[in-house]
Formats: structure tokens, C-alpha cells, sequence
């Protein structure tokens, strides 16, 4: 497949949609689906969620060659940032060369939990709610058989004892496994369940019963080895800068705020076309970096210098689905499953994870580099442009013209507009 998708940013949309074509990655239906670009209509969207008065579009681009796990992919992605999707397939053509990003998958649950109060003997209860684990998981695989029919279902029973401003709660905590599904209805729906059960159980109050975003049962490793020489001439060297930006990021919140927002660049647009909910992966993934008291950087890079190799890693949780919620509902998520081959849930998951590491890796690179700049301004005069009423005739031009002044803004770009349309 290597070939035809060579110099695919340089292509315009008739030859994106050939190579497309040619790749066979997609059946005819969906194919026709993106030649006619069609999207979500009114009435699905109508019922989808409330107040619709429209739907609403994001560009929607791919990143070829993407190698994980000895596979090579098609990345959907769907941002509104320019430089994004350019900085994947730069990174994600770094790391293809140097055998890929490996992936390790170290479970695939879902947590929940009820919060109870008012109990006196938090003890007593605690070793009352374990005596009565397998009742309780009975319970609450009774409330959904049908994820227990497919080979799911609650797993087991963890409890906590937390005291907040002289209030105690005794959080007892679900544990599903929810296979292809993110689980979130499913864990409310045993939650609910479970909350007569242990308020009779303990003589407390349940508070609430509700998924917990904070996925520790669903953490995903990807992780690179790049030789010093596939990131230029001056390997090595950058190789040392973006050991030291990762230590940074370890160190600095301020730092790890920003490191970590790279990262999600690329999370949440193959989250977004993946139909996940990327509210869901965000939340997880912020809690999960401030695990050891201290936010910092997700990933982490280091340098072998007995191998000459640039070592990167990053483990998030990622409660992705392959089914559920809109995943089967929005044609542009059918589309984007096909391009990525219908991962199931936990081959999607190290996709996304290792896609967060390639753009943190992009990033870094050009941070120690270059510096962010160089490649942000070309795009950001793109944008002038755009918004100045440059034509595809001669966007080009404007751009050109707008990079060689010595301040870049909508006025200027206005004036350059208006002297090539006299
Ligand atoms: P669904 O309620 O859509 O449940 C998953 C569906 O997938 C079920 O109907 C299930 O069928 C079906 N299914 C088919 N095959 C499988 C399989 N192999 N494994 C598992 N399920 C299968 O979605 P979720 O419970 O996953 O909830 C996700 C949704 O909840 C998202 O839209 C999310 O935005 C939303 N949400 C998120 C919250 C949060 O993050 N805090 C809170 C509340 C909602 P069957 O029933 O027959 O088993």
C-alpha cells in the first residue's frame, strides 16, 4: 500500500479520494459516502440529543502508514488545528521507519461506584459488603445479563473507607468488564442496582452510583525505539534535547500542562472520529496524570545511548469502544471504523495511545528544533488568508506574500487581498 500514499498532503481532494479508492480500504458505500461528503442528517442528529437546529462540521483529513503493533494503518482524524494532522504523519513516518510503536494492553475494565453515609461502624460494614461480595456481584450482573451472555459482566468488589470535613463515606466500587463497550450506561444501570442491596446491607445512605471516568482498570502502553539517525542529521543531539523536555514536563506543571495538550491533539481527533466520547478519554487521562499527587507530563522519553535509540512511552487509560453510544449511528464514524480496518475495542485503544505519543513526539522535535513557530506561521498565514477572502485561486499567493512581510495579521492580509484582486 506504501506507494500510492506518497506525497498525499501535495494531492487535491479528487486525487486523495483515488489513492482512497486505490487502497481499498474502503467498500463502496462508504467510499461513496466520502466522495459525496455526506454527513450526519437532521433527523438522526434530532436524535441524538436535544435542541438540535443543525449538525455541525469539522474537518475531516488521514494520516497513512501509521505502524502499530507490526500493522499498518490509515489514521482518521478529525481536528480544527492546523499543523495537527502534518506533525502525525511526520512523527507517525519517524517511528514507521524505526519498526513501529508496540503496544501493551493491560486490562480492559470499567469502574464504578456507590457512595454511602450515615454509617456509624464503617468497619462492620466493610467486612459485611465483602461477606456478601458474590451476592452482590449476583446483583448486579442481574441488572444487565445481557453483557453476561456475551462473556462480561461484574468482575469484583473493592471498598474504601474516605473521610471529607468530618463527613466518612464508604464507597464500595464495581468492577465490569464491559468488552466492546465503554460501559458507562451499563455500570450505571448495575450501580443503580446494587444501591437497595447496600443500603440494607449497611444501614447507610447511598449518596450516589455512578461510572467513574478515572479507568485505572483500562491502562494502554505504546511505546517507540527510534535510531538517533531517523530524526536527522543532528539526531543525537535532539535526541538529548527531548529526553531533557520530557524530564521537564515531569517537573514543571506549567510544562506538563502544555506537554500534555499535545498529546490530546492527536488523542481527541482519533477519539472524535473514532465516535468515542472524548470528554470520557480527557477526564480520564488528566486524572490518571496527577496519580502520583503532582500533574505532570503523561509520556516519557530517555535516550539509549549503548543502542543509539530514542525511547518513548506513554500509558494512559483509554475505555475506548468499538460499539455503543453514537459509535453505529453517525455515518462519519461507519467511515473512519472501516478506514482504521474495525478495530475492536482494545486494538483501537493502543491506535489512539500510540497516536498521542507520535504527535507528542512531533512536537518535541520541533520544540527542541526549530522551535513550534517555523511550521505554525505558514499555517497561521493560511488562516489570515482564508479569512481575508483569499480564493483557492490564489490562496497560494496571498500566503506567500503574507509570510514575506515583517508582521503577519488580518489587516495586512486584507490589504493583500484587495491589491491582487485590483
Ligand atoms: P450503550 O448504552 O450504547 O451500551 C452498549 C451497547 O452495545 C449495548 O446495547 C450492548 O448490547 C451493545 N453491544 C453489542 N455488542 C457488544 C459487545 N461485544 N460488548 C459490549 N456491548 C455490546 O453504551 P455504553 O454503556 O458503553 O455507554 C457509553 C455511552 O454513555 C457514551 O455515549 C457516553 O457518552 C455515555 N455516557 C458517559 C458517561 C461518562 O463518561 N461519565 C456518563 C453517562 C453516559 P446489549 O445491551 O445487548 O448487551
Amino acid at each position: 500500500m506504501g506507494n500510492i500514499w506518497s506525497r498525499f498532503y501535495k494531492k487535491n481532494r479528487a486525487e486523495r479520494l483515488e489513492v482512497i479508492e486505490q487502497s481499498n480500504i474502503l467498500e463502496e458505500e462508504y467510499l461513496n459516502l466520502v466522495k459525496d461528503n455526506t454527513v450526519l442528517d437532521y433527523d438522526t442528529a434530532n436524535n441524538m440529543v436535544e435542541n438540535v437546529i443543525g449538525t455541525f462540521s469539522l474537518p475531516f483529513s488521514v494520516v497513512p502508514n501509521f505502524v502499530v503493533d507490526n500493522k499498518s494503518y490509515v489514521i482518521p482524524m478529525v481536528t480544527e488545528e492546523p499543523s495537527v494532522v502534518a506533525a502525525c504523519s511526520n512523527a507517525g513516518k519517524i517511528v514507521a521507519s524505526s519498526g513501529g510503536f508496540t503496544t501493551t494492553i493491560h486490562d480492559r475494565k470499567m469502574i464504578g461506584h456507590v457512595a454511602l453515609y450515615n454509617i456509624s461502624d464503617t468497619d462492620s460494614a466493610e467486612q459485611t459488603i465483602l461477606k456478601n461480595k458474590d451476592l452482590l456481584l449476583k446483583t448486579a450482573n442481574e441488572a444487565y445479563p445481557s453483557i453476561v451472555q456475551r462473556g462480561g459482566g461484574a468482575k469484583d468488589i473493592d471498598i474504601r473507607v474516605l473521610t471529607e470535613d468530618g463527613t466518612t463515606f464508604v464507597v464500595v466500587y464495581l468492577i465490569v468488564d464491559t468488552l466492546e463497550a465503554m460501559g458507562a450506561n451499563m455500570l450505571n444501570t448495575m450501580l443503580e442496582a446494587l444501591k437497595v442491596s447496600l443500603e440494607s446491607l449497611t444501614g447507610g445512605i447511598a449518596l450516589m452510583a455512578i461510572l467513574s471516568n478515572y479507568a485505572t482498570s483500562s491502562l494502554v502502553t505504546s511505546r517507540c525505539a527510534i535510531p538517533f539517525e531517523k530524526l536527522g542529521e543532528n539526531g543525537k543531539y535532539l535526541a538529548e534535547r527531548i529526553e531533557l523536555a520530557s524530564k521537564f514536563a515531569q517537573s514543571d506543571v506549567y510544562r506538563a500542562a502544555t506537554h500534555n495538550k499535545g498529546i490530546f491533539n492527536g488523542i481527541d481527533s482519533i477519539v472524535i472520529a473514532s465516535g468515542n466520547d472524548w470528554r470520557a478519554i480527557e477526564s480520564s487521562c488528566q486524572s490518571y496524570a496527577v496519580k502520583d499527587g503532582k500533574y505532570k507530563g503523561l509520556s516519557t522519553w530517555r535516550c539509549d545511548l549503548e543502542n543509539n535509540l530514542l525511547i518513548g512511552e506513554l500509558t494512559v487509560p483509554m475505555p475506548v469502544a468499538s460499539v455503543g453510544g453514537s459509535i453505529g449511528i453517525n455515518p462519519s464514524v461507519k467511515v473512519a471504523r472501516q478506514i482504521l480496518n474495525n478495530p475492536d475495542a482494545k486494538t483501537l485503544a493502543g491506535i489512539i495511545t500510540s497516536v498521542g505519543l507520535a504527535q507528542n513526539l512531533a512536537a518535541l522535535k520541533a520544540l527542541v528544533g526549530d522551535g513550534i513557530q517555523k511550521g505554525h506561521m505558514k499555517l497561521h498565514a493560511k488562516s489570515l488568508a482564508i479569512l481575508a477572502g483569499a480564493t483557492n485561486d490564489n490562496l497560494d499567493l496571498v500566503v506567500d506574500k503574507l509570510r514575506e512581510q515583517k508582521h503577519m495579521n488580518l489587516a495586512i492580509a486584507k490589504q493583500i487581498v484587495s491589491e491582487l484582486s485590483n
